[in-house]
C-alpha cells in the first residue's frame, strides 16, 4: 500500500494514470462511483458563492478547441486541461481528453496530478444524472440516449444508478455505435432499445439526453419531436458554434445551467438573447429558486461542464486514493535543502 504524500514530503505528487483510474473505477463498481460522485458534486454545488468561478479559457481552431478549467474553493486549487475535436475519431483518437491537478492553496503545492478523459465521462454523467435527480419528472424510467459515443454508457449507468432509470432506448447516425453502446451495456441491469430515428428513441421517454459532436450548429432535436413534461440532458452543445436543438424547443423550456457567464458563449442559450431567462442550477438544490414546478413542464439543463464538476472529481479521487497503490508517486517539484539555492541543488547532480 502506497501512502499519500505527507507535507514532510510534498516534493512528490500522486499521479493516478489511465490504467490505476480503470483500477480505481473497478475496485470502487462504476455505479457506486457514479453515485457517491453525484454527492461529491450536489455537496460543491451547495457551496457554490465560495468557489472563484471564470469562464475556462478556450484556444480554439477550425477542428476543435483546447480549454483549461480553474477554480479553487479558498483551500484547494484545481484545473483541467481538456480538448473536444470532433473529427478525432476518424483517425482513432478521442473526441474529449483530459488530465488535471489539485494543488494546495496554503502552499501553492500540487496535491495530485490526474488523467481526466475516464473521470470526465465519469463526472459529466455524475453531474447530468445529479440535476436529473432534481429536475426530471419523479418516478421517470426510460430515457432516449441520442449520441451514441464515448459518453453514453455512463450517462445511461448515472442515470440508472441516481435516478432509477430501467430502460434506455439508443440512437446515433451511425448504426455502429449505437451496437457499441448496447453491447457494452448488455447485462447493466438495463433495458437497452436500439432504434433507427431520433423519434423512435423518444418514444416514451421522460428524460431526453442529447451527447453528440459535431463542431456546427446541428439540429438534433426538432421542436415537433419534443412532448410535454419531459426533462432534456443537453451536453453535446458546449462551444460557441455548437448546438444540438433547435431554437424553438429553447423557448418552450424552463433552461437550468451550471455558471451563466460561461452557459451564454458555449452552450444551447448562445442561440437566445443575452436577456433570456435561466436559473442557476445551484440555487435549485439549495431551494433557492424553483425546479420543477408543473408535470407539463419541459425542463433542460443545458450542460456545458463546469470547473466545480472537475473540481469535485478530483477531489473525490484524492479522497479514494488513501490506502490503496493506485498511484505514482511523481518527482515533479524541486526539492533543493536549502530552499533558496536551487542553484546548489543543480550543480551537486552534475556527474
Ligand atoms: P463521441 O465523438 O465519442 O460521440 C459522439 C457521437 O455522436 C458519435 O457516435 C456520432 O456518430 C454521434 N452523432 C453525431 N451527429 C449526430 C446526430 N445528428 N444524431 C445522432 N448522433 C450523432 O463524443 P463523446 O465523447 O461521447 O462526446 C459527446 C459530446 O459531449 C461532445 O460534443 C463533447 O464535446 C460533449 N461533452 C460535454 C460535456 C459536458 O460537460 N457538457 C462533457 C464531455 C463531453
Amino acid at each position: 500500500m502506497n501512502k499519500l504524500p505527507q507535507p514532510s514530503d510534498r516534493a512528490y505528487v500522486p499521479f493516478v494514470s489511465v490504467e490505476n483510474m480503470m483500477r480505481l473505477v473497478h475496485s470502487i463498481g462504476l455505479e457506486r462511483m457514479l453515485v457517491e460522485m453525484a454527492d461529491y458534486i450536489e455537496e460543491d454545488f451547495r457551496r457554490w458563492p465560495l468557489f472563484d468561478k471564470t469562464p475556462r479559457v478556450a484556444a480554439h481552431s477550425p477542428v476543435g478547441v483546447i480549454e483549461l478549467m480553474p477554480t479553487s474553493d479558498g483551500e484547494q486549487y484545481a484545473f483541467k486541461y481538456v480538448n473536444g475535436h470532433p473529427t478525432n475519431t476518424k483517425s482513432g483518437l478521442q473526441t474529449v481528453t483530459a488530465f488535471g491537478l489539485l494543488a494546495d492553496v496554503a502552499t501553492g503545492y500540487p496535491t495530485l496530478l490526474s488523467e481526466m478523459t475516464v473521470l470526465t465521462a465519469i463526472r459529466t454523467a455524475a453531474t447530468s444524472a445529479m440535476v436529473a435527480k432534481h429536475l426530471a419528472p419523479k418516478g421517470a424510467r426510460t430515457m432516449a440516449m441520442i449520441g451514441n459515443g464515448a459518453q453514453s454508457e455512463f450517462q445511461s449507468l448515472a442515470m440508472k444508478a441516481v435516478v432509477g432509470i430501467d430502460t434506455v432506448r439508443l440512437y446515433d447516425i451511425d448504426r455502429a455505435a449505437t451496437e457499441k453502446a448496447a453491447r457494452n451495456l448488455a447485462g447493466q441491469g438495463l433495458t437497452v432499445v436500439t432504434c433507427t430515428t431520433p423519434e423512435d428513441a423518444m418514444e416514451g421517454a421522460e428524460i431526453i439526453t442529447t451527447c453528440t459532436a459535431d463542431k456546427q450548429y446541428a439540429t438534433i432535436l426538432n421542436d415537433n419531436m419534443v412532448g410535454e413534461g419531459v426533462h432534456i440532458n443537453a451536453i453535446g452543445g458546449d462551444c460557441p458554434g455548437k448546438t444540438e436543438l433547435a431554437p424553438a424547443i429553447l423557448h418552450r423550456s424552463s433552461i437550468f445551467v451550471e455558471y451563466p457567464p460561461q452557459t451564454r458563449i458555449e452552450g444551447e442559450i448562445q442561440q437566445l438573447d443575452e436577456d433570456h431567462p435561466v436559473t442557476e442550477l445551484w440555487q435549485v438544490i439549495l431551494g433557492e429558486a424553483e425546479g420543477r414546478v408543473s408535470s407539463r413542464q419541459i425542463t433542460l439543463f443545458d450542460s456545458v461542464g463546469f470547473a466545480i464538476e472537475d473540481f469535485s472529481a478530483l477531489r473525490y479521487v484524492r479522497d479514494r486514493l488513501e490506502g490503496t497503490a493506485l498511484f505514482d508517486q511523481l518527482d515533479m517539484l524541486a526539492d533543493p535543502d536549502d530552499p533558496r539555492d536551487l542553484f546548489g541543488m543543480l550543480q551537486r547532480a552534475k556527474g
